[in-house]
């Protein structure tokens, strides 16, 4: 037993340390990154530039919002808020789905329509 391999056993115990502390690593920077964006619980609702509703995200409900080409309909749910359907060609607005962090939104351009997510209240994150 003088020879030993390449993959002795405190050779093992090395790489899992270096393998665990890699990990450990990349579970902080995810947890970071995470934290910085937090959960919106408002939504502001513009049509053109002029605000329609301003509305808590702590219910279900369905709005239905007329515009030039036919009706938008926002899907608002706890936490999250979503276009449902747009008389748009594109359909991207529809597309970008279930918003649910504070600074993110859904835009129409076709029919001017903008919701912008924000947290009130709380501990607020100031973006510099
Ligand atoms: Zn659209």
């Amino acid at each position: 037993m003088k020879a030993r391999g390449f993959w002795s056993k405190s050779r093992i115990v090395e790489a899992c340390l270096i393998g665990t502390s890699f990990l450990l690593v990349g579970a902080v920077c995810l947890w970071l990154s995470l934290k910085d964006k937090s959960a919106a619980n408002t939504a502001d609702i513009s049509l053109k530039g002029e605000r329609l509703y301003s509305l808590t995200l702590d219910h279900q409900e369905e709005i239905d919002i007329p515009s030039d080409h036919g009706h938008i309909l926002v899907d608002v749910d706890v936490g999250k808020i979503a276009v449902k359907s747009s008389p748009c060609p594109s359909q991207y607005c529809v597309h970008q789905g279930y918003k649910s962090h504070e600074g993110e939104s859904i835009i129409c351009a076709y029919e001017g329509l903008s919701i912008t997510l924000r947290s009130v209240g709380g501990v607020e994150v100031i973006h510099v």
